[in-house]
């Protein structure tokens, strides 16, 4: 069934009798030839891609819980490619096209809007070094425009430009970046690879992998073994612990992230702003809560909820910046599971047993990557090659000695 105005009216005319399940619930078949673990964005990406575009058939995608009841749900919906680095500007500005022609593709409103995101200035360093992301941003095509104070005031008023502590010296504007509803995505794609005839299997969670000779044979899961030529695994939060159970070890820690939501207020925000002194960034709801996030909270763990101090800590960012943020009541606050690595980039690369390929390590930015880590891991999987724009998340980077280290704070996740 395409999703079309035509269709709404339909439907709405004949009681809404004619709506069909977005994709089948199926059993697993004893084989596949790609069986993809984890069915968050990137994992359903990959399966989407995996068909559409590689031609690939018999495909699997293994769910442990529900679709979009992973980060890819959890998150701050902000989606952008204003990196610095060779590694990964192209690699993000790939993704921003694929997510321009999201919707399209998907036949899915996934609500892609592209707002705009500001990155604040409050230094005058802070502004060379926004000056030099901004010309790598734009030698990839991602574009980017440096905005004095005015400019800023223009664009968000209601910011603190009073604040003696943290004066707003300007911005870095990406306009093409924004948000994206999150669990749309993982809707869309599991869709659309549906329609392709991938197999997408909730509650089925992966228990070990059976390894012969060093070459994967197939998982095992809780509804019994699967067997597969290829598997991908795309489990975010949960990396280390399917890896541990292949007998390998990763250079990435879980880390809890949390993400807050006002009440409904009238549209006040026009884009995205990130605060330049704090970790603090904000956007507004179509539904009209202000989404806000900051730091993750600082030790290792697998719980999906955080504490209270990281609470305060973002909250007072959020004052320091706009102090209108004080009038909202916070409506609603979560956590999710990071995968950080070292270095603050991902990976997404064979591993050490053949036939098993890895995907993970996003941090907390892995849902902006989503269509372009799902399309770069189908075409490792299909073909054995990386995609030109991901030859650089590699496994053994550190070993290597060439560590994407996006922020310059070296192997530590509680400062990317
Ligand atoms: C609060 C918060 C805010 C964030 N904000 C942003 C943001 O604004 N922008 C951005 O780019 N990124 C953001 N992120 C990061 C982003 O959400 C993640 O990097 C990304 O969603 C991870 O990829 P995924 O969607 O595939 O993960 P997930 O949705 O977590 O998918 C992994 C899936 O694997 C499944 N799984 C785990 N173990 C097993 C098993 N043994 N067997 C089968 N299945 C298994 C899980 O159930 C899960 O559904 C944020 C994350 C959080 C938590």
């Amino acid at each position: 069934m395409r999703y079309s105005a035509f269709r709404i009216m339909k439907e709405a005319l004949t009681g809404h009798r004619g709506w069909k399940p977005a994709w089948r619930d199926v059993a697993p078949q004893p084989a596949y030839d790609f069986v993809i673990i984890g069915g968050g964005g990137h994992g359903l990406a990959t399966a989407h891609y995996l068909a559409k575009v590689f031609g690939k058939a018999k495909i699997a995608v293994l769910e442990k819980g529900y679709i979009g009841g992973g980060s890819v749900g959890r998150n701050t919906t902000i989606v952008r490619a204003n990196y610095l680095l060779p590694g990964n500007e192209p690699f993000y500005e790939f993704a921003m096209q694929l997510w321009e022609g999201l919707e399209q593709d998907l036949n899915y409103n996934a609500m892609v809007s592209q707002r705009g995101i500001m990155n604040l200035i409050h230094t005058d360093g802070q502004r060379d070094a926004f000056r030099r992301r901004g010309n790598s941003m734009m030698l990839n095509g991602a574009g980017a425009e440096l905005l004095d104070r005015e400019a800023v005031r223009r664009e968000a008023p209601f910011l603190d430009f009073d604040n003696a502590r943290f004066p707003i010296k300007g911005a870095l504007m990406h306009r093409r970046g924004g948000t994206v509803r999150h669990d749309a995505v993982a809707w869309g794609y599991a869709r659309a690879a549906d329609q392709r005839g991938v197999d997408i299997i909730q509650n089925c969670e992966v228990t070990g992998f059976r390894i012969e000779q060093g070459r994967v044979q197939g998982v095992e899961t809780t509804r019994g073994y699967i067997g597969a030529k290829k598997v991908g695994l795309t489990v975010a939060g949960a990396s280390g612990k399917l890896m541990a159970m292949a007998g390998q070890r990763l250079p990435i820690e879980s880390h809890v992230l949390q993400a807050y939501v006002s009440e409904a207020l009238k549209p006040v925000l026009p884009g995205v702003i990130t605060f330049g002194a704090g970790h603090f960034y904000v956007s507004q709801s179509d539904k009209g809560g202000l989404v806000f996030g900051g730091d993750i909270d600082g030790y290792n763990s697998y719980a999906s909820r955080g504490n209270l101090p990281v609470i305060e800590d973002v909250c007072e960012g959020g004052m320091a910046l706009m102090p209108i943020i004080g009038r909202a009541r916070l409506l609603r606050v979560w956590g999710g599971i990071m995968d950080m690595s070292m270095d603050g980039s991902p990976f997404i690369d064979r591993t050490a047993i053949d036939g098993l390929y890895f995907n993970g390590g996003w941090c907390y930015g892995g849902f902006k990557a989503t269509p372009a880590s799902g399309y770069a891991f189908a075409q490792l999987l299909a073909t054995d090659t990386p995609h030109e724009t991901a030859t650089a998340y590699r496994l053994d980077r550190f070993r290597a000695g060439r560590a994407i280290d996006e922020k310059g704070v070296g192997p530590r996740p509680n400062l990317h």
